[in-house]
């Protein structure tokens, strides 16, 4: 058994300075039934915690470190600007740099703003969206996340459509209200909700892949019926792309679809690492965002030079055939995970969607929220605690997808698959 002496001891500390001994909730590995383990430094597709175990990681800080740990290209380029300054609260070259790569990758975004997080990406989206159509009611999904904006943390109640209930103590029911959410990949309920609400309808949002209730993609022409639904509306259409974009595959989840939205979301992989957020999308709508226009949206340390260059380091870096690389090893993984499962007679359900991919245990398809929720919970349990032991860090819930990244090689596949099968002999 790993020792975690060190890690123990560092979360009793942490227990009396923030909530939970965290600063943000699923670091708490409360669903894994464990405490969270401190960590110490990362190389590659490594991580090393206090104690000085080591893991294959494929939580990658929960998807930007699509480089993997401490690339030399991202560490090397900060050490340069850190030594120029940290913040100017001035406008400098590297921001335009990253806005022009990203305009290039993903060409619905003729205009972007950056901001700190993806958070900040959708309540931003999300204001201008309203501001442009003069409209208050938005549509979002059922188990997507998109960050924890009162107006987006909403639960969907049971049947066709609900109108929006609070998900959390302190998101006002005023704000909730002009929340609709449906299920995913319900494209009745969508229609339905078009012919209610269709001329009161800002926005709908959603994940073009889902990766907060597990790795859930579009049914076939979903997303080419919301692109109609909603241009036939004057609703503006946001693809929440901070978990998808430059993950999913080079030009993101609308490029793999070959779906264009009016607006786009992007986090994670756009800062590298570091702190960022983005939201863009048609020109016609960003030049409402002040200074230009009259929606009011702003940043200290918005388009900071580190975050930049860590970002821009990260996006340049991921070519067409680097993309290619982490799905060859994607296919790996599934295979093995899927022998294994025969083997061990484990009911596992496989979501794929380019580089993102999804394990659930069932053998039922999941395709939404309710379907993903009747994954076998307890066993999850088991199987994190035993990767765990065999030095194999995966996100620690059964709502998230595996994060790979390009330093990810074909050993260390075969050493996660080993311990997939070593664990997968003790579940039943
Ligand atoms: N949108 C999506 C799709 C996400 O996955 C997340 C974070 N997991 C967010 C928004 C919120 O981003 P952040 O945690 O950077 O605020």
């Amino acid at each position: 058994m790993k020792n975690f002496d060190r890690s123990k001891q560092a979360y009793q500390e942490a227990v009396e300075l923030m909530p939970g001994g965290v600063n943000s909730p699923v670091r708490a590995f409360k669903s894994v039934g464990m405490d969270p383990i401190f960590m110490e430094k990362g190389e590659g597709s490594r991580l090393f915690d206090v104690d000085g175990n080591e893991y294959i990681d494929y939580v990658l800080s929960y998807g930007p470190l699509i480089l993997g740990h401490a690339d030399e290209r991202v560490t090397d380029a900060l050490t340069k600007v850190t030594a120029h300054g940290t913040s100017f609260g001035a406008p400098t070259e590297i921001e335009n740099q990253l806005a022009d790569l990203v305009r290039e990758r993903v060409p619905s975004i003729e205009m972007l703003r950056m901001v700190n997080s993806g958070t900040e990406a959708t309540m931003s989206a999300l204001r201008v969206a309203r501001g442009y159509t003069g409209r208050d009611k938005i549509l979002k999904f059922e188990g997507n996340y998109h960050g924890h904006g009162d107006s987006l943390l909403i639960k969907a109640g049971s049947g066709v459509a609900t109108l929006g209930l609070p998900d959390s103590p302190g998101v006002p029911a005023s704000i909730a209200q002009n929340t609709i959410t449906v299920p995913y990949n319900d494209l009745k309920s969508v229609q339905y909700v078009f012919e209610e609400y269709g001329d009161d309808l800002a926005a709908v949002i959603i994940e073009p892949v889902s990766g907060n209730m597990g790795v859930v993609p579009p049914k076939e022409s979903f997303l080419q019926e919301l692109r109609q639904l909603t241009e036939d509306n004057g609703t503006v259409l946001i693809f929440d792309e901070v978990m998808t974009g430059f993950r999913v595959g080079y030009h993101s989840a609308q490029g793999h679809f070959g779906v264009t939205p009016d607006m786009t979301c992007l986090g994670k992989v756009i800062g590298g690492g570091l702190p960022v957020g983005a939201y863009g999308g048609k020109r016609e709508i960003m030049e409402r965002v002040a200074p230009v226009g009259d929606i009011y949206q702003a940043g200290t340390l918005s388009g900071n030079p580190l975050a930049m260059t860590a970002g821009y380091q990260t996006i340049s870096a991921m070519t067409e055939e680097a993309y290619a690389s982490i799905s060859e090893r994607v296919d790996q993984l599934i295979e093995g995970y899927k022998k294994a499962a025969e083997t061990y007679d484990i009911p596992l359900t496989v979501n794929r969607a380019g580089s993102m991919v999804g394990f659930f245990f069932t053998n039922e398809p999941v395709y939404n929220f309710e379907t993903a929720n009747q994954s076998d919970l307890d066993m999850f349990k088991r199987y994190y605690q035993g990767m765990i032991q065999e030095g194999v860090y995966l996100p620690p819930s059964q709502f998230e997808g595996m994060f790979l990244s390009v330093k990810h090689t074909e050993a260390d596949i075969e050493q996660t698959i080993e311990a997939v099968n070593k664990v997968f002999s003790t579940l039943k």
